[in-house]
């Protein structure tokens, strides 16, 4: 099979012909049908993450179908495959619904290998069934961005008014499922990016502007996919006493220390880590209802090394999902 492998961190993928996957006992084999490119993605090229297996396939917005199951789907079947690929079962974490946090955690794309490729096996206990009818492209953000975005906003609690920094291709999602929540949205870019905040209002943002420059209102929590530590004391200053700020990103940059003051009253900051299948299961069933609709531009998978590039860049509006 074709596919984009990462050698050494730091370096670009590439192109080569492995020989096809063999599903362990528990794994489909998958045609891939597209993957998006997850910020993440460029987190593990860039060598941001520290322990990736190498020679790696990475790509974890795996929408796929079915080759030969294991038992739980048919042939054609089609099906998500996420960040979260294996878990143990029987740590303190899994026994207790934050399978999330598993000490054993294997993640596609990191510890296996995921869709930058035109085969995968991956354990169907970890796959979420897809309607055929589904676009591949289409659904392909919703695997990461969308089911980790979800989490995140979870994790916001009932905030009315929530600040999301940082317009990517999870905030895109987690805009239009906050407004069918009856939220405010209030979106804050990177200084000057005038295009994001436009895109960000047409999918029913209250406001955008710049995080310089800071939203109108208090929020109740934000939300930060901008791996930008100096974002974690910005945002504080605008959240209310009790609110929260939610740091998104599997990587961050430092964060720079800061008065006490803008942590008094109650206020938090917490992380999101990977996702969980009940994330999953209720984030999938929401988006047709919403509905979500991802922006989405497909990308030949040879093309891997551009896409990522333009991710780093910045210049990407929605999601790039792999084609092969
Ligand atoms: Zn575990
Ligand atoms: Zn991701």
């Amino acid at each position: 099979m074709r596919a984009m492998v990462l050698h050494a961190p730091g370096a670009p993928l590439k192109a080569a012909e492995l020989p096809d996957p063999e599903p362990q006992p528990g794994q489909a084999l998958l045609r891939v049908l597209a993957c998006g490119v997850c910020r993440t993605d460029l987190h593990v090229v860039d060598g941001e993450l520290a322990h990736p297996k190498l020679p790696l396939v990475p790509g974890h917005e795996i929408v796929a179908e079915v080759v030969a199951s294991a038992g739980r789907f048919a042939p054609g079947d089609h099906v998500g495959v996420p960040w979260l690929g294996w878990t143990c079962g029987e740590c303190r974490y899994c026994l207790t619904g934050h399978e999330n946090l598993c000490d054993r955690a294997r993640f596609t794309g990191y510890d296996l290998d995921g869709g930058y490729a035109e085969l995968c096996a991956a354990d169907e206990r970890f796959c979420f069934p897809l309607p055929v009818s589904l676009g591949a492209v289409e659904a392909a953000p919703l695997l990461c961005a969308g089911l980790i975005g979800y989490r995140s906003l979870r994790l916001a609690g009932d905030a009315a008014r929530v600040g999301l920094y940082g317009f990517g291709a999870a905030a895109h999602i987690v805009c239009q499922v906050a407004v069918h929540e009856g939220r405010e949205v209030y979106a804050l870019t990177r200084p000057g990016d005038v295009e994001a905040q436009a895109f960000a209002r047409s999918l029913g943002a209250t406001w955008a502007g710049d995080t310089a420059e800071g939203p109108p209102v208090e929020l109740d929590a934000a939300i930060l996919y901008a791996p930008a530590g100096e974002l974690v004391p910005t945002a504080l200053a605008h959240v209310r006493k009790g609110g929260v700020v939610v740091c998104a990103g599997i990587h961050m940059s430092d964060i720079p220390s800061f008065r006490y003051e803008l942590l008094w009253g109650e206020r938090v900051v917490r992380s999101v880590a990977n996702l969980t299948r009940a994330d999953g299961e209720h984030f999938l069933a929401l988006a047709p209802k919403v509905p979500v609709r991802t922006h989405v531009e497909p990308v030949p998978l040879a093309r891997a090394n551009e896409a990522l590039a333009r991710l780093r860049a910045g210049a990407v509006r929605g999601a790039l999902v792999l084609v092969p």
